[in-house]
């Protein structure tokens, strides 16, 4: 599978649309200049089952695993998710903030929601991701690169905008193979 993606009205063609409530206004004027890569797996480390959908919708069933009573009431976000098979899920408007980076700071400049986007793959920080995660994030980056330019070279996981608070997207996570395929898109458009 690989997507060619476009962006409308802050709107992903190309993805799935699945709306979520955890968000809020950006504040005013601000440029987005930032993409930020995550993992995220419920269980951690299990994949599949439609646990961070229901999570990031406000629907998940606590009690349904020992795990999920450690985020009881947590109300997170985040623009997009790429599923294990390649599938890519919106949840938050681009234009819109999603809550996915927490307390944290890039170039000095804090509060990374208000100008960033965020990306979550279906991951762990202890196995490697699918080749077609990394495909179609460079097409989902692409696509971000065309409707804000200001995110180009502005790309960052959310371990480097929160150290020691957060670890992924992980050792397992590839940035060359992700830049790579960045730049050798870049050149045939
Ligand atoms: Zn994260």
């Amino acid at each position: 599978m690989m997507t060619t993606f476009s962006i409308k009205d802050g709107i992903l063609q190309g993805a799935t649309q699945i709306a979520s409530t955890n968000f809020n206004q950006r504040p005013e004027n601000t440029d987005i200049r930032l993409v930020v890569v995550h993992n995220i797996s419920l269980p951690p480390s299990q994949f599949g089952g439609g646990y961070i959908q229901q999570f990031f919708q406000n629907q998940l069933d606590w009690n349904a695993h020992p795990y999920f009573q450690t985020i009881q009431g947590m109300q997170v976000s985040a623009h997009l998710l790429i599923l294990r098979s390649g599938e890519v899920i919106q949840f938050v408007n681009f234009n819109d903030r999603a809550w996915h980076a927490g307390r944290s700071s890039y170039l000095g400049q804090v509060e990374c929601n208000d100008y960033s986007i965020g990306i979550e793959l279906e991951g762990s920080d202890d196995l490697p991701f699918e080749a077609v995660q990394y495909q179609q994030l460079s097409q989902v980056i692409l696509a971000i690169e065309s409707a804000y330019p200001k995110t180009r070279q502005h790309l960052a996981g959310h371990s480097d905008i929160a150290p020691g608070r957060k670890t992924d997207p992980g050792d397992f996570f590839q940035w060359q193979t992700l830049r790579q395929l960045i730049f050798s898109q870049r050149m045939t458009k």
